[in-house]
Formats: structure tokens, sequence, C-alpha cells
């Protein structure tokens, strides 16, 4: 599998979002041009596309263009500052997905516990593939620290097991749950994972083509 495999490139979005619909007759030419470039193409670049796969489609100002990024970035960063303290102690797992450009961010939050991080990972998988993405960024900073130390390690297997390159992996985490025993468990199962406190690192290290991948 590669991340260049033929995929769809329509807009998850498209049947709920009513912008192109309700702008096209005051601006046709711009309309037509949005829909060229996102809608049908490059959807991850959409504003609105940004604000609807982290914070659902209801959230999305209605007024909000898609060349608006600046202001999608805005909107998401004032959300999640908000809704940060009760997703921690949410004690199912809860996972997201959003396609960013080159990538699939996966947000997850809640309780690790072994057989949730196993079927998660099942899914996560399934979801990669559908969408034909094997570079993959698992926010992990919402999560709380699982009971064992086996669950860490067999949180790694899994990874290894089901993740297997081409898939890329790199996770996000808070420093204090950083203890080096996941990535241990999946690097020395053959996976191509590491974790990070820091996202510029993280996403730097996603996009590095230095490391060999088989693909
Ligand atoms: S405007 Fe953006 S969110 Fe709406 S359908 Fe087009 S790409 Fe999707």
């Amino acid at each position: 599998m590669r991340d260049t495999k033929a995929r769809s490139v329509k807009c998850e979005f498209s049947s709920k979002c009513r912008f192109c619909e309700e702008y096209i007759s005051k601006m046709p030419l711009t309309v037509g041009v949005y829909k060229g470039m996102y809608c049908n193409h490059d959807f991850v670049k959409c504003a609105r596309y940004m604000v609807a796969s982290d914070l659902g489609y209801e959230l999305v100002p209605h007024e909000l263009y898609p060349t608006h990024d600046i202001q999608a970035r805005k909107i998401i960063a004032e959300n999640e500052a908000h809704v940060k303290p009760q997703r921690r102690c949410t004690m199912t797992l809860e996972v997201r997905y959003a396609e960013r450009p080159g990538y699939l961010l996966v947000r997850v939050c809640g309780k690790w516990e072994e057989l949730d991080a196993k079927e998660e990972i099942e899914a996560l998988r399934e979801e990669a593939e559908k969408r034909g993405i094997t570079r993959l960024f698992l926010d992990v900073r919402d999560m709380l620290p699982p009971e064992s130390l086996m669950t860490r390690t067999a949180t790694g297997g899994y990874i290894a097991k089901l993740l297997t390159p081409p898939f890329r992996v790199v996770a996000l985490a808070e420093p204090e749950m950083i203890d080096g025993i996941t990535e241990y468990s999946a690097v020395s199962q053959g996976a191509i994972f590491k974790v990070f406190a820091d996202e510029k690192a993280a996403i730097e290290w996603l996009h590095d083509r230095t490391t060999t991948i088989i693909e």
C-alpha cells in the first residue's frame, strides 16, 4: 500500500456542507475555483473541512470560507482549550480521525486499556486503508495512563502486528506519559514508530523520507 494510491478525493462533508450551494449565485467563479481546489481535490486544506473534522460539522461557522485557514486554526485551538480538561476524564477510549496534508491525524482520549487499544488499532488500520494513507499521527495527549506496564508492552505489540510497514506511525504524548516501553515494544517487533512530546518534531519525523520505508 502506498500514500499515492488512488483514493477518493471528494470531501467527506460534501453531503452536509452547503457553502458552495449557498454562495454559487453570488460568486459563481470563486465557488467554481473552491470546488476544484478543495471539495473535489485537496479538501484537507479547506478551512471548513479542518474545523468539521476536528470539532464536528455543527461547529463550522456559517460564514467561514474554505480559504479562512488561520481563522479555522483559531477556532480549533479555542475549542480544544475549552474541552481538554473534560476529555481526559472520559472513561471509555474515544478516537476521532481527521486528514491533514500527507497524514491521518488520530486524536485519542480516555482510558488506556489493552483490549480497547487493540480494537482501536484494528479500526485505525481499516480507516487508514480505506483512505489510502500510511502516515499516521496519534495525538494521545488526552489519554489516561494505563494501570500496568503490560498494557504499554501489549499496545506496542499490536502496533507492530497491525500497523506493519509501509505504515509509519508517530505518537504525541504528554512528557510524563513517555517511558519508552510502548515504543521499544513496537519497534523491536518491526514497527516504524516513535513517540514525541514535541508536536513539531513529531510532524517532521513523520514526513522524514530519509528513513528507509518499504513501500
Ligand atoms: S467547502 Fe470545504 S468542507 Fe465544504 S464540501 Fe468543500 S471541501 Fe468540504
